[in-house]
């Protein structure tokens, strides 16, 4: 059976010392992050994810959920009390306003504790992860009726949220939608319309459901621009908050899926089911939007996730199995064989996942800072700039975050040998939980596509060159210390690369937009590798003062000079090779005729 151990210290690291929110002590929500409350929300929230999510991980893989004929559904055994103790515990929120009962804590510290819920269990996790990007939607675009009527009880974990976007005909192409929503005399909507792979669209864990759902008015336009939002509950809410009837919104099947088992994936069947009308008519993209950007930074989250806790149990088995000789002579000799951590390649494979792991939680950590100071700082142009800076790094840790984090699960499925790919050791679950983050949520291509065509170009280049100069400055200051030189010469060289990569989309990818299509993959990946590098060198910096200090700890410093060091030199010059396959262009990818592709 895995074990997993939330990354609490490594956390409180990047919070406390690399972001240092007590700086912004004087911003609402912040005057509560002390540094000693952050220390100790991370440590329960640790505690609780560690001792009542993660050993239901394996079991619920195993179970799956269960669809009963009267249509409910049932999720695995002990999924129903653990998430009722995670509501009681008021573990869901912490981020949320505290007008509508949220604790209104900042999200940096929401985000630390949404990892260490995933990495324990990414199925039962999702549950309430749905419910926030639908309370994010409900917050920005939600009448002020619909947020009283709904939100207490969402954000208290009572209810539950889902967003149903996907239809048989329509997954990345939403102005495909078929979902009819008709007005009615009373002001309400009749939905009618069939949506698939919905995410907890049906389950025991809430008294009730709330769906957002995307639908199309009898005179829309049949195009993304005549898209609207409803909220569609499973129960109706009377006006006083109380439950009323059952709507017409059932679930007709679940999914038997690669992994996630002990998430719901419906079909969901809206038949004629009352529905409210969310925002404005035909905006329901742009509503959508809010939740889907909350929920691209969890998926990110997710991928970091299932890195971390697949990492734990590569180190503990690297630790423990004994296999072979190190290259250098026996380091045991007193035993038959030397453990699996002598062995440079498994080495290689740990550190890779090391670097990765810490590093992209740093970024995911830096993201929720940035959200709160979208929303809170003190200036219209700090606020703009933190707005800028999370639009471009979302694809970024959505994508470049979920593919490594697969890679990372499996190499650390690589160290267990034959033994990883045994069910009931629980390492093939990392892998096949991994694999669905670079899938929804758009899928990682269409992520990239997202950083280049829309995000590089928004306002003549506004938010990449904000990035460029943060991590130029970064660079600048750490190139006095000879700890931290090599480091950012390596960074600032995968800058250029990222630079020059920019600047040839400039050149060619207006001209012909499949250049632009055919290289934005790996642009989201130099990305990745800067946006990592600009975070191992905030941590080694932090690190190397606090070795200067010499208040204690002295191990944990050190091995993040090294890490930082090891990602310069085995992440940093991919960034070259991955620049040169942009320049290539697209005319070898796009030459081919269908027929080319055939082999029979
Ligand atoms: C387990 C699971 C849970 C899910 N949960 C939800 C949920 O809660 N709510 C919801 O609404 N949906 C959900 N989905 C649906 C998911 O978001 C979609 O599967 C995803 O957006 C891709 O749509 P598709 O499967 O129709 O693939 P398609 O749109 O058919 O795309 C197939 C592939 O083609 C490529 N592609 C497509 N279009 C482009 C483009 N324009 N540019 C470049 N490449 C492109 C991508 O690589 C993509 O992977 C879930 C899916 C699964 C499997």
């Amino acid at each position: 059976m895995p074990t997993y151990k939330a990354p609490a210290r490594d956390a409180r690291f990047i919070i406390n010392e690399v972001l240092r929110i007590e700086q912004y002590a004087d911003l609402p929500g912040f005057d509560a992050a002390t540094p000693d409350l952050v220390e100790t929300v991370l440590d329960e929230a640790g505690k609780f994810a560690a001792e009542v999510w993660a050993p239901l991980n394996l079991p619920g893989d195993q179970e799956g959920c269960t669809r009963h004929p009267d249509g409910s559904v049932t999720a695995p055994t002990g999924f129903k009390d653990a998430y009722q103790q995670y509501v009681e515990a008021g573990w869901g929120t912490l981020g949320m306003p505290a007008e509508f009962g949220g604790q209104g804590l900042p999200h940096v510290l929401g985000f630390a504790v949404e990892e260490f819920l995933c990495a324990a269990n990414q199925s039962l996790a999702m549950y309430p992860g749905l419910t926030s990007g639908a309370v994010s939607a409900l917050l920005t675009k939600g009448s002020a009726e619909q947020q009283a009527l709904y939100l207490p009880k969402m954000v208290s974990g009572e209810w539950t949220g889902t967003m149903n976007l996907t239809e048989p005909q329509c997954g990345t192409d939403l102005g495909l939608i078929r979902t009819r929503a008709v007005p009615q005399m009373d002001g309400s909507y009749a939905i009618t319309g069939t949506k698939i792979f919905i995410s907890a669209g049906e389950h025991d864990l809430s008294e009730n459901i709330i769906h957002l759902v995307l639908a199309k008015t009898p005179d829309a336009p049949d195009s993304t621009k005549g898209i609207s939002l409803f909220v569609v509950p499973k129960i109706l809410v009377n006006p006083d908050g109380s439950l009323g009837a059952r709507n017409a919104v059932s679930c007709g099947s679940i999914e038997h899926k690669m992994g996630i088992h002990g998430n719901a994936t419906c079909v969901m069947n809206y038949d004629g089911a009352t529905g409210y009308m969310v925002g404005e008519e035909n905006k329901g993209l742009a509503a959508m939007f809010i939740m889907m950007n909350a929920a691209r930074l969890g998926v990110g989250i997710q991928g970091v996730a299932q890195a971390d806790v697949a990492y734990q149990n590569g180190v503990s088995y690297a630790a423990e199995r004994r296999q072979g000789r190190a290259l250098t002579g026996p380091a045991e000799p007193g035993e038959k064989a030397d453990p699996l951590f002598v062995h440079p390649d498994v080495r290689r494979m740990l550190m890779d996942a090391k670097a990765f792991t810490e590093g992209a939680r740093a970024l995911a950590l830096w993201c929720g800072l940035l959200v709160d100071l979208s929303h809170l700082a003190a200036t219209e142009e700090e606020r703009q700039q933190a707005d800028d800076l999370l639009g471009l790094l979302t694809p970024v840790i959505k994508g470049y975050g979920t593919d490594k984090g697969y890679d990372v699960a499996t190499a650390m499925q690589q160290i267990w040998g034959g033994h990883g790919y045994i069910a009931e050791n629980g390492m093939e679950q990392f892998v096949r939980d991994a694999r669905i983050a670079m899938i929804y949520e758009g899928a990682n291509g269409v992520q990239a596509m997202d950083l280049v065509g829309r995000k590089l170009p928004a306002h003549m280049g506004r938010a990449i060159q904000t990035f460029f100069a943060v991590v130029d400055r970064e660079c600048a200051d750490a190139r006095g210390d000879n700890r931290l030189a090599d480091v950012a010469a390596k960074v600032e060289k995968a800058n250029g690369e990222l630079k020059a990569a920019t600047m040839w989309f400039m050149q060619n990818g207006m001209a012909n937009p499949n250049n632009a299509g055919a290289g934005a993959h790996h642009y989201m990946h130099i990305m990745g590798i800067v946006s990592l590098g600009l975070m191992w060198l905030r941590m080694a910096r932090t690190a190397a003062v606090a070795l200067d200090a010499g208040g204690g700890d002295a191990a944990y410093y050190q091995a993040k000079l090294t890490t930082a060091r090891f990602f310069a030199e085995r992440y940093a010059p991919d960034a070259g090779a991955l620049r040169r396959k942009i320049e290539g262009g697209a005319e070898a990818v796009m030459a081919l005729p269908l027929e080319a592709f055939a082999t029979a």
